[in-house]
């Protein structure tokens, strides 16, 4: 598997706002374990876990933002749910103890799926700086 950085360059090559693998997630086209659902957002297991627990938590519908750089005022409400769907999620995932939560930008933030997602972390100690 591509490293995190090969996988970020590679995505920034291609155009940011085309579909992405995400949509097909969202669709059901490919499996994913799903956590939470709802009209709005989706929250799914990272196939490639970096934790314990590791889940993205995505809008159902882009709406241009690919990424959080891209955000616009329009895009507040759903940001501000994607941050409280990350909190439901930790507590239903028993994250008592506390947990982390990361949104990579573009390349150099390693970004590698434009679709903006928030990763939730848990289940171990973290340790800062982050990488
Ligand atoms: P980024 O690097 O863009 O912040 O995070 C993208 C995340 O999506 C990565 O952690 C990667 O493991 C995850 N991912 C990529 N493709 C798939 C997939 O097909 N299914 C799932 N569940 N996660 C994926």
């Amino acid at each position: 598997m591509a490293s995190e950085k090969e996988a970020a360059l590679a995505a920034a090559a291609t155009p940011s706002d085309a579909p992405t693998i995400f949509d097909k997630i969202i669709k059901k086209e490919i499996p994913s374990t799903i956590v939470y659902e709802d009209d709005k957002v989706l929250a799914f297991r990272d196939i490639n876990p970096q934790a314990p627990t590791h889940i993205l938590i995505i809008p159902k519908v882009k709406d241009g933002l690919t990424g959080l750089s891209k955000a616009e005022e329009r895009h507040c409400e759903i940001l501000g749910y994607l941050l409280y769907t990350a909190k439901l999620v930790a507590k239903q995932e028993g994250l008592d103890d506390g947990f982390r939560i990361v949104i990579n930008d573009g390349p150099k933030g390693c970004q590698s799926v434009y679709h903006i997602h928030v990763h939730l972390l848990g289940g171990r100690q973290m340790t800062w700086p982050a990488g």
